[in-house]
């Protein structure tokens, strides 16, 4: 088998599960999902998750890259949490314990700390009340 075909195979098996992996959750709003694919698997230089959010949640929002230009995310998704939005004085955050038992109150600072979006309507482009926009 030459390694071209074995090479293209690994790289379909790999999209598949990236394409699992990279679905947005019910109701997760662009923000938070853009931010956790971003710790996921880092910035490419383009809006992919961006444009991924869109394809999958809001394909009509025609104009949420524009939109993200002229917040100041004109090149890619990583400019967006650098240039026009930001943590919120209360973002959400929920303490996830590697263990299955059950967190404790008093112990929450042993679970790994995890943005959990706040929700929006669905086919929204809008970030949930975790995120601020910034003025520059
Ligand atoms: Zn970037
Ligand atoms: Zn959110």
């Amino acid at each position: 088998m030459d390694k071209k075909l074995i090479e293209s195979e690994a790289m379909a098996i790999m999209d598949e599960a990236a394409a699992r992996i990279m679905a947005p959750y019910e109701g997760e709003c662009l923000l938070c999902y853009v931010y956790r694919q971003l710790t996921e698997f880092g910035c490419d230089g383009g809006h992919r998750f961006a444009r991924s959010f869109r394809d999958s949640t809001a394909p009509r929002a025609t104009a949420l890259l524009r939109n993200l230009a002229r917040a100041g995310a004109c090149c890619c998704d990583c400019e967006i949490f650098l240039n026009a939005y930001r943590l919120g004085p209360r973002p959400l955050v929920l303490h996830f314990k590697r263990s299955s038992a059950p967190a404790e109150a008093d112990d929450e600072e042993d679970g790994e700390p995890f943005l959990w979006c706040q929700g929006v309507r669905r086919g929204s482009t809008q970030g949930c009340g975790n995120w601020v926009r910034m003025w520059r």
